[in-house]
């Protein structure tokens, strides 16, 4: 029988009003493995009073009680740390190895963070005059709406939540629809970290009606958004209606560029670790490579030879390094992808196909797969795949490469291979993305700003730079005169 779980609301678990429940699915085996709430607006609205009822208790607390709060659940963190890992891999579909290396390690590192830069968080005064004091103080932006994807399902709130915490607003989570466990257990042991009572909340359920819900609902001050590009953009237009803030970190497609100079060997492997993490499904996965003509067989060689060592299998296995697709219907769309790589004159170069073992045959799974030859106008090179399949294209110059890598609508990251590092950092300014690593791909620490530009969205993630996504600048005058002639008297009388 699986398992059932419940909804969060004002510190109380909590079925759906209709005793609806949505499937969670092993993608491994595509069994049934749990059945979660599947709430709709009246769930939203009561977990959005409770949040507010919870927010003055909450924003009133001194920072340096809420980052105690943050470095408990850090520690609690790393106390169920094989329980939160195996339900990673249970609902998702991430290999162990990862969940246990990676995952849980960064979601506890990051409260710590989160814990920490709040510490340091500061208005300012402003000269502005010797009549006057001038300052601008930080506060909480009231009630946030977190709604997040299922490709890191623990990362991505965790992201969010310890920003949004730490800063005094209270929380609305919304999970994604297929993988919202280990949220759920995550916000259990909040609360066993000392999160009050309605501080934060889970309402698991639809995009369409929860999230749609949380979005328009008038007392949501903000919306914190990782997903699809279609569905930030839907979120915008929503949001519009009572402007709402939001923050949108959307889809990615992302360049490697190699440039003559580069270490083929290092750039082969980063290549493999940038295309196939997480089987591609990482919003700055590397899913376009240009390489330089001249070392351009070179490199598809070796990053063949490489791909093809990875052990593609049951997640739960620590040798594993490639589990299975998250659901169904995404495997099938990657699989779409690959049959357009080979209509429009990709040559494969690897995979493209279901692999055939006793450990993926029920699964959603899909080979490492490689295209080369390809064309800037292919859709395997123009449209997010998020999946293991990578293109590779050649360029003669430098002004070429370039070109081919601002010619997207997406602005999230982009990486650049080569031993000259003042080129490298040239080229990186002419690049349109949020990120650009030189002779790197896909790192990315609590300490660094994550969030792209064009249609990748806007705003920031990690970094201090997030303590300014969760709160409003006031600026406060004082007069000091104590006179009443003021500085715009002459323009009265
Ligand atoms: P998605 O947009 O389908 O769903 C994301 C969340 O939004 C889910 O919780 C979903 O239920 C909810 N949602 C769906 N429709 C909604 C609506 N109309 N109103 C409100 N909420 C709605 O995205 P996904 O498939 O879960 O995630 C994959 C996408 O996320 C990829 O495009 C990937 O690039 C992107 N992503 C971006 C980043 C980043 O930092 N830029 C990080 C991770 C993932």
């Amino acid at each position: 029988m699986a398992e059932e779980y419940k909804a969060l609301i004002g510190g109380e678990w909590v079925g759906s009003t209709t005793g609806e429940t949505m499937d969670v699915v092993n993608p491994a085996t595509g069994d049934v493995v749990a059945k979660v709430a599947k709430c709709g607006t009246a769930e939203v609205d009561r977990a959005v009073q409770a949040a507010r009822k919870a927010g003055p208790g909450w924003a009133s607390k001194t920072v340096a009680e809420r980052s105690k709060v943050l470095l408990n659940l850090s520690r609690i963190i790393m106390e169920h740390h094989e329980e939160l890992a195996k339900l990673e891999t249970l609902e998702h579909g991430s290999p162990i190895r990862k969940t246990m290396n990676f995952d849980v390690p960064l979601c506890a590192e990051q409260f710590e963070y989160f814990a920490g830069i709040a510490r340091a968080m500061t208005g300012e005064t402003l000269p502005v005059g010797p009549w006057c004091t001038s300052m601008t103080v930080r506060e909480p932006l009231g009630v946030v709406a977190l709604i997040t994807p299922w490709n890191f399902p623990a990362l991505m709130v965790v992201w969010k939540l310890g920003a949004a915490l730490v800063t005094g607003n209270t929380c609305v989570v919304k999970p994604p629809s297929i993988a919202p466990l280990t949220t759920l257990k995550l916000v259990e042991l909040a609360m066993e970290a000392g999160v009050p009572a309605g501080v934060v909340n889970v309402v698991t359920g639809p995009g369409e009606t929860v999230g749609e819900a949380l979005v328009s609902h008038p007392d949501v001050a903000k919306v914190g958004f990782t997903g699809d590009t279609a569905t930030g953009k839907r979120i915008m237009s929503i949001a519009s209606a009572n402007v709402k803030q939001v923050g949108l970190e959307l889809g990615g497609k992302n360049a490697f560029v190699v440039l003559p100079d580069a270490d083929v060997d290092s750039a082969a492997e980063g290549a493999v670790w940038a295309a196939f993490f997480n089987s591609g499904q990482v919003c700055a996965a590397a899913s376009r490579f240009y390489i330089h003509e001249s070392i351009y067989d070179e490199f598809a060689e070796k990053m063949v030879a490489l791909a093809v060592t990875l052990r593609v299998g049951d997640p739960r296995k620590m040798e594993t390094v490639i589990g299975p697709l998250a659901y169904k219907e995404h495997r099938d769309k990657v699989e779409w992808y690959i049959e357009s790589g080979r209509k429009s004159g990709a040559k494969l170069l690897l995979g493209g196909q279901r692999p055939d073992t006793d450990e993926t045959r029920k699964g959603f799974f899909v080979a490492p797969t490689i295209f080369g030859d390809c064309r800037n106008d292919m859709e395997v090179m123009r449209e997010e795949i998020f999946g293991p399949v990578a293109g590779l294209a050649r360029f003669k110059t430098e002004e070429e490469a370039i070109g081919l890598v601002n010619d997207t609508p997406y602005g999230l990251s982009a990486s650049l291979w080569t031993k000259d590092v003042r080129k490298g950092l040239a080229l990186a300014g002419r690049i349109n993305a949020g990120t650009v690593w030189i002779n790197e791909h896909l790192i990315i620490f609590c300490d660094t700003p994550w969030g792209g530009c064009k249609q990748s969205g806007w705003g920031k993630d990690l970094s201090k730079m997030v303590l300014d996504e969760y709160t409003m600048t006031k600026h406060i005058y004082i007069d000091l005169t104590g006179e009443r002639v003021k500085p715009w008297y002459g323009l009265l009388k």
